[in-house]
């Protein structure tokens, strides 16, 4: 029955890639959800503009300096959207009963973890697309929605797979591995010697998928692959043995899931966000997303080959990191959004983005992490570590 489960969809980073795919379904549906809380970082046109297609209840800007930019935009638009400013509003409206039931946690960045959490803590339904929350927290994350009720489906497209293989309820019982697929990034099948000069234009120009610019570097790096990892240990309580990662440049088999009886289920579809969208909008339900479904004639061929860890470190850093784990995976994380940003500013070479992540790593030894302050901690230590790394040039 559609009306009475009508849903209320915050979608937080509504202006990025994530948001906009999520809001297109959303927008498909309009006797089952609305978009009733929109959020983004900086961009107040972008926002406003958004606001005048969905009619939200509430808009929420990161940057308290733009409170009176985005309540000027509304009321030019004659919008009887409410204006708010600040992070502590985004927690605020994620975790508001009467703002929302579902949530799309669409922030790139460490930025989402707050307001995620806070979602979870209320038992939202939470479309989960921000993996750099769960590499930085993911134990207290999924302990929190376990204690909440909360129910949490993967919008990483890899992860969203794994759970549609899955059983309701996502009982791992029988699994004896899951089989991360990787589309390999642009740089794919090149050595190592050769990445040395890359631009970040070439690097976030990905083959198969339009992504935000920070995921799309780490698409080139391998780094996704490896931060993928460590959110499928937490998402499906794996052990970092039995996580494995198979590159599939066609990028239309999505992951795979393999049973003690030899079975393995393998999700498949268009490199397009909105089906894993539209899995976690509908949820338990499937609904149209606007992807159309598979020609596999068309596409012809499916091919697999493993992983160059010569040319792409990170991968490999980051297993170190969940293997070694405690603060490591927060560390490894913070570094990384470091060198990224680096990187896109044209102050770092591509190769010295695993150097920087390794830098740090190895200067902040993991430690045992219980609670939330010493992750945040070890986050804001890694990122202090990385920018000094940076401005005395040990690595560049
Ligand atoms: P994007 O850069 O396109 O969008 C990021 C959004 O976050 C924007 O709306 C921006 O305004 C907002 N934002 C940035 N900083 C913020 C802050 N401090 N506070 C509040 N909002 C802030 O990024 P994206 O590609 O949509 O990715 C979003 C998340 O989803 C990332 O964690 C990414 O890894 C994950 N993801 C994306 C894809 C994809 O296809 N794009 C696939 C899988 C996972
Ligand atoms: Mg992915």
């Amino acid at each position: 029955n559609a009306t009475a489960d009508f849903r209320k969809v915050a979608v937080l980073g509504a202006t990025g890639s994530i948001g906009t795919s999520a809001l297109d379904v959303v927008a498909r549906h309009p006797d089952r959800m609305r978009a009733s809380v929109l959020g983004a970082g900086r961009d107040v046109d972008g926002l406003v503009a958004l606001c005048a297609a969905h009619r939200p209840d509430h808009a929420v800007i990161a940057d308290p300096a733009l409170h009176d930019a985005l309540a000027q935009g509304l009321r030019d638009a004659r919008l009887a959207t409410t204006p708010h400013a600040g992070m502590a509003a985004f927690d605020a409206l994620a975790s508001d009963a009467d703002a929302c039931d579902t949530v799309v946690a669409a922030i790139v960045g460490a930025a989402g973890l707050d307001s995620t959490l806070a979602a979870l803590r209320a038992g939202k339904r939470v479309l989960l697309a921000n993996k750099e929350s769960l590499v930085l927290a993911g134990g207290l994350m999924m302990q929190a929605a376990r204690e909440a009720g909360a129910v949490i489906v993967p919008i990483d497209s890899e992860h969203n797979a794994i759970h549609q293989c899955l059983p309701p309820g996502g009982d791992c019982g029988g699994v004896s591995r899951i089989i991360l697929t990787a589309s390999g990034g642009p740089f794919r099948g090149r050595s190592r010697e050769s990445l040395a000069d890359v631009t970040p234009a070439q690097a976030i120009a990905h083959p198969k998928w339009s992504m935000g610019p920070k995921i799309s570097v780490d698409s080139a790096t391998l780094m996704n692959k490896g931060l993928e990892l460590i959110e499928a240990h937490h998402l499906f309580d794996m052990p970092a043995d039995r996580l494995d990662v198979l590159v599939h440049p066609q990028s239309l088999v999505h992951s795979f899931v393999e049973f003690v009886d030899g079975s393995t289920l393998a999700q498949l579809g268009l490199p397009d966000m909105r089906t894993a969208l539209a899995v976690g909008l509908g949820h338990p339900h499937r609904i149209a997303s606007g992807v159309p479904g598979l020609d596999l004639l068309r596409h012809g061929q499916l091919d697999f080959e493993a992983p160059d860890h010569d040319a792409f470190p990170c991968l490999g850093l980051a297993r170190a990191a969940l293997v070694a784990g405690g603060t490591a995976p927060a560390v490894l994380n913070a570094a990384n959004e470091i060198a990224v940003s680096a990187f896109l500013q044209g102050q770092l070479r591509f190769l010295a983005i695993p150097a920087l992540v390794e830098h740090v790593l190895a200067a902040l030894p993991a430690a045992p992490a219980a609670t939330l302050d010493v992750l945040r901690d070890a986050d804001a230590r890694a990122r202090a570590a990385a920018t000094q790394a940076l401005e005395t040039g040990v690595i560049h």
